[in-house]
Order: C-alpha cells, then structure tokens, then sequence
C-alpha cells in the first residue's frame, strides 16, 4: 500500500517556520543541487484504451525527493526550475531517468511507449530538437517510444520558435500531445497549423463533468475536434466510475487518472498490469451501473 500510495493529499508539513505560512521557495543553489545530485525521481501514470481497456502508455512525472520534506510535487517546484534557468538540466534528467528505465521495461516484455512532459520554454531552444533526439537515440531507443507532452505554462517569447521546434519533431517522427488542452493559452489556431498526434483534455474539465453542465459541454466539444481533427483524446484526472462513463460517452477515446491508476514508481507497474484486465471489468461494471 506504501508503494502505491499519492501522498499528496496527507496532511501537509508546515511550509516552513511555525507561525508564519510562507510559500516554500526553494533557492536556485538548491535545485540545481538537487537535480545534479540524482534527487529527482520518476512515478508512472498508466494510460488506457476506454474501448478495450488496453493499457495504451505511462506518463512519467517527476518529483523531487527531497532530503528533509520528503515527496515534493511538480507544482510546487517545475515553474521556480523554469525561472532559475534551470528547465533544460531537468529535461535532460528526467529524460535519462525514463528511457533507462523503459529501456529495462522493454527487457521484461512490456513495450508500452512513454510519455514526457516539455515545457514549452524548453523548445524556444535552438538546439533542443537535437538534444532531445540525442538523448532517446543513445539509449537505444527510438522515436515511436516517445510521446511529447507540451504545455504552455506561460506567455510565450517566441513562437515561432516553438512552432518550428514541434514541426521538426514531428518530421523526425515524434508523436506530440498537446497537454492540458483548455487550461494553457494553446490556441485552436496552433491545432490548426500544428501535426499534433493527441490532445490531452486537462482534468480540472474531466473530473465531475458528468455533474457540470458547461464542463460536459467543454469535454464534449474537445473530443469532437480531436476525432475530426483525427487526433487521439485522452482524458486526464479520471477519478471515478462517473467519470470513465461520462468521457467514454462524450468520445474521448483513451483516459488516465485515479479510477485507472496512481502516478507508481516503477517497481508497481508490473504488478499494475496484471491486475488491471480485473479492474477494469470492475471499472465498467461500476460505471454502467451508476451512470
Ligand atoms: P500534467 O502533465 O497535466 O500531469 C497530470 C497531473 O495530474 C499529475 O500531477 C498527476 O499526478 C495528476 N493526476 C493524474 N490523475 C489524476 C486524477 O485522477 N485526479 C487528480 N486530482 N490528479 C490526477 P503531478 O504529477 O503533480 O504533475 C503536475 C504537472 O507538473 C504535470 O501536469 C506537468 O505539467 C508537470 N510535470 C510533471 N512532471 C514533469 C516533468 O518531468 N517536466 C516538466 N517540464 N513538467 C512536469
Ligand atoms: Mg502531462
Ligand atoms: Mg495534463
Ligand atoms: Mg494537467
């Protein structure tokens, strides 16, 4: 149960001094240490078929394994990582940790491909596109392994560079997801203009949509651009019976979220698949009789 708990919703630790709540702003001397020194880690997200429940790829997530506060998340620290200048050490690290460990998962039989969050702030890099082919050439890996899952976190300076860098993706056959599709400030004109092979609708719509008309509305109208578009549509944050009926119904075709799976370490995932052909008859099971 340890090993498949999200700790996130324990009881928090006092951000910092008793009395005072501050925000935890971690020092650039800190992350860059952190990262350099192996402190950061990768959990795994299943992602399914809705029609077959084949298990379809996992979503590496990072955090950071800090030496006095434990488990940090993402949020708490990938934007401080983008403002210290920081962003492409991460990539670099978090890239190395997922394709070591797929490599091993290709040993063991399991071929699911991997899918790996990008800042965007990452592709206004000139050379990013060849770093990152570098990287996934030289462990023996390729680009069919690799799923790309963009965000926009923020205004971007330059567009036209990161519109060039996710062409030249795509040409070298990276599959690209546009993640968190609703919430970013990605456009429907950049869906237009751009090869995306995915569109990942951001749970903040899916979770409870079945309860909410304008979220329905919004998760409806996505899956429907993402099919004629002949995008996948994957739906995030599914976390309930409710849920998997509701974005199954609206025609998302593939889904991920706590109905289906936790972010796992890696040594869970095995044992994840196994189980899985069972919950997921339990999953419909529930579904059809509750919606
Ligand atoms: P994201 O890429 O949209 O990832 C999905 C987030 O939703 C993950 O949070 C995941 O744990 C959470 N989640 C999945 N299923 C459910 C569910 O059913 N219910 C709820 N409430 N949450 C669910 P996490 O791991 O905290 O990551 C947050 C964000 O941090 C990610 O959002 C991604 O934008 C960013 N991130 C994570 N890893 C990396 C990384 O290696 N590099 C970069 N640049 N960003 C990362
Ligand atoms: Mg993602
Ligand atoms: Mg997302
Ligand atoms: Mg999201």
């Amino acid at each position: 149960a340890e090993l498949l708990a999200d700790h996130r919703h324990a009881p928090a630790r006092p951000a910092q001094h008793a009395g005072v709540m501050v925000a935890n702003k971690y020092s650039e001397t800190e992350l860059s240490r952190a990262i350099e020194h192996g402190q950061m880690i990768l959990h795994y997200q299943p992602q399914v078929r809705m029609a077959d429940g084949e298990p379809s790829g996992m979503e590496c997530l990072v955090r950071w394994r800090h030496p006095e506060e434990g488990l940090v998340y993402p949020e708490r620290f990938v934007s401080l990582v983008e403002d210290y200048g920081l962003i492409d050490a991460l990539t670099d690290r978090v890239i190395l940790l997922a394709t070591e460990q797929l490599r091993s998962w290709r040993q063991q039989g399991i071929k699911l491909p991997l899918a790996i969050n990008l800042s965007m702030d990452t592709l206004q890099n000139p050379t990013v596109v060849e770093r990152l082919q570098e990287l996934v050439e030289a462990s023996g890996l390729t680009a069919s392994d690799i799923v790309w899952e963009v965000t926009e976190s923020r205004i971007m300076r330059d567009l036209t560079a990161t519109l060039t860098a996710l062409s030249r993706l795509h040409l070298k056959k990276f599959a690209i997801s546009i993640d968190d599709f609703g919430v970013g400030h990605s456009s429907l004109a950049q869906l237009r203009d751009l090869p995306f092979a995915e569109l990942k609708i951001d749970r903040s719509f899916v979770h409870g949509a079945y309860a909410d008309q304008v979220h329905g509305a919004i998760v409806e109208a996505s899956a429907r651009m993402a099919a004629s578009l002949g995008m996948i549509c994957v739906a995030e944050g599914v976390e309930s019976p409710e849920d998997w009926a509701f974005v199954r119904k609206a025609g998302c075709t593939h889904a991920q979220g706590w109905a289906i799976a936790r972010p796992l370490p890696s040594a869970a995932i095995s044992s994840w698949l196994e189980r899985w052909p069972v919950d997921f008859q339990a999953l419909n099971h529930a579904a059809r009789t509750r919606a």
